[in-house]
């Protein structure tokens, strides 16, 4: 679910004036035996009401799929056995609504792709809406009041480590715009208890006309990131951020690779898979935080990056299997959190083509050296890059 939510850089619309952010946070519940069972019941009452929806919601006509039809709300309960009261009313109320919202959306898109109905029955998981669950502090931090089962809310004390701590702390407080939306209640393989709870806030973006600063960014294999903050004709600052130690770990583990290949050992294989995704995974987390720090230190800014084209990306070229894509989602991602527009230029020519005089000629880069046939200037290539790039590119 968080993942799915994620904004990617095709969605970030730089010309809106207010967006909201939404984040899932996962804290582990402090729960009972009694309360696991409750939720167990809960998710298998569930699960049984809104097969049962999708299996005969189809024959039903279109028109009759709405939330406030009485006669899919009395289907919805024949799923359940009589004795079970407790949990009809607002159980299959909740399975009825998600399997008819499910299936109506995948009518407005014209029934493309896969049915929904797979998507009920089997999960493990019981979606609780805003209604149904709320955050409350009290004097031991946080609790969840729950009340997926009629009549009887259930409170589960959170567990929450600094991370979801920031964001109880903000849901809970009157003067912070931020909210709690929708939660799931999942189990672990081991039986622990978690919530992931969804949190939504507003974020004012100003608009990229409105703005004077611009944080060009090239990226490289060493240095991997090269930032270049431009206002107007004034280049304000440049900012690099080293590859070496990322290329020498790749070398390390590509080795030990190799080597766990040649001895056909398949757990090691995949364990160098795991510390090469790890590092990956905190490099472009680095570097893409110092892409954003910078910007944010020089707001409002702009963040312009290079749209990566396929003679890149399937360039001969020893580092085209780089996380460029990989830092620039990260790059958005954590600007739309601070406000900071992103926009993507066109990259020819931004690397041969001298800052200073405007000459284009590829001549003048050699590897790490700019060096202008035209006007004489001599700088780090990546600097005479990513000042073009904050420019918005050559035209
Ligand atoms: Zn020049």
């Amino acid at each position: 679910m968080a993942d799915s939510q994620e904004p990617t850089l095709a969605d970030f619309a730089p010309d809106t004036d207010e967006i909201d952010i939404t984040r899932t946070i996962r804290c582990k519940l402090q729960t009972s035996a009694a309360k696991n069972e409750l939720v167990r019941q809960g998710i298998d009452a569930y699960q049984q009401v809104a097969a049962h929806m999708a299996d005969v919601l189809p024959s039903y006509p279109a028109y009759e799929w709405n939330l406030q039809n009485t006669q899919m709300y009395h289907q919805s309960k024949r799923a359940l056995p009589d004795d079970d009261t407790n949990y009809k009313t607002t159980l299959a109320q909740m399975a009825k609504n998600d399997v008819v919202e499910s299936f109506t959306s995948w009518r407005e898109r014209g029934q493309q792709g896969e049915s929904p109905r797979g998507a009920f029955g089997d999960a493990d998981y019981l979606t609780l809406r805003h209604d149904d669950c709320q955050v409350h502090e009290n004097d031991r931090g946080w609790g969840l009041k729950t009340s997926f089962i009629s009549y009887n809310r259930v409170w589960f004390h959170l567990q929450p480590g600094n991370y979801q701590r920031e964001f109880l702390s903000r849901v809970t407080d009157e003067d912070d715009p931020a909210s709690a939306g929708s939660c799931e209640l999942h189990f672990q393989a081991d039986g622990t208890l978690y919530a992931h709870l969804t949190v939504t806030w507003p974020v004012e973006v100003y608009k990229p006309e409105d703005v004077t600063t611009t944080v060009g960014v090239d990226l490289n294999d060493d240095p991997l990131v090269c930032m270049a903050v431009v206002t107007g004709d004034t280049v304000e600052t440049v900012e690099m951020e080293s590859g070496s130690e990322y290329r020498h770990h790749r070398e390390r583990v590509k080795k030990r690779r190799a080597e766990a290949m040649r001895q056909n050992n398949l757990k090691a294989v995949k364990e160098t898979r795991l510390q090469y995704r790890r590092y990956t995974d905190h490099i472009t987390n680095v570097a893409s935080q110092r892409v954003v720090e910078t910007a944010a230190a020089h707001a409002p800014a702009v963040i312009n990056l290079e749209e990566l084209t396929d003679y890149r990306e399937t360039a001969e070229d020893p580092i085209h299997d780089w996380p460029f894509a990989e830092i620039q989602e990260k790059i958005a991602y954590k600007a739309r959190e601070e406000g900071i527009p992103v926009q993507k230029i066109d990259p020819r020519n931004t690397s041969v083509t001298c800052r200073m005089c405007g000459e284009t000629n590829p001549t003048f880069r050699d590897e790490r050296e700019f060096n202008c046939g035209s006007c004489g200037y001599e700088v780090h290539a990546d600097v005479n890059a990513a000042i073009n790039i904050a420019h918005g590119g050559i035209s």
